[in-house]
């Protein structure tokens, strides 16, 4: 009977030894349609703004990000870059009533903020797994990672 002893070695290489190679646009863009950051193919959120405790296709772990405000700050940026400039330009140049410009700016940015939220939060997530922030770094000594 033939002995089953693996004789696998395992080759040292630069790409063993950091883990596998994460693109950050490629993870944020995944993680701005909702999905997982690693496959693209798993949903990464369980409801609006909660993710997945794990990929349901590839098995990755969801809940080491720490997107914390940060989604929430960088909506207020973008909506406020395209809603605060196109007020100004609409009141210098046709100066409408102040009803119908609340009428529409209110709206819009409400509408806006709400859609950009989750997809937001998804590319933040993809961005922290893509650098291996936080408990998304499967070489952390002791298993602790950097913050
Ligand atoms: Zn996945």
């Amino acid at each position: 009977m033939m002995d089953s002893v693996s004789t696998v070695t395992k080759v040292w290489t630069r790409e063993a030894a950091f883990g596998e190679k994460r693109s950050v646009w490629n993870s944020m863009k995944r993680g701005f349609l909702c999905r997982c950051p690693r496959c693209g193919e798993g949903k990464l959120f369980r409801t609006f703004l909660k993710t997945n405790d794990k990929c349901s296709v590839c098995d990755l772990d969801f809940t080491p990000h720490r997107a914390d405000d940060l989604p929430a700050y960088l909506v207020i940026v973008i909506v406020g870059h395209i809603v605060v400039p196109a007020a100004l330009m609409i009141e210098t140049n046709y100066a409408p009533p102040v009803e119908l410009q609340l009428a529409i700016y209110l709206p819009f940015t409400l509408f806006a903020s709400l859609a950009l939220l989750q997809p937001v939060k998804g590319a933040v997530v993809g961005m922290q797994w893509a650098l291996r922030m936080h408990g998304f770094d499967e070489n952390a000594i002791d298993g602790v990672p950097p913050v």
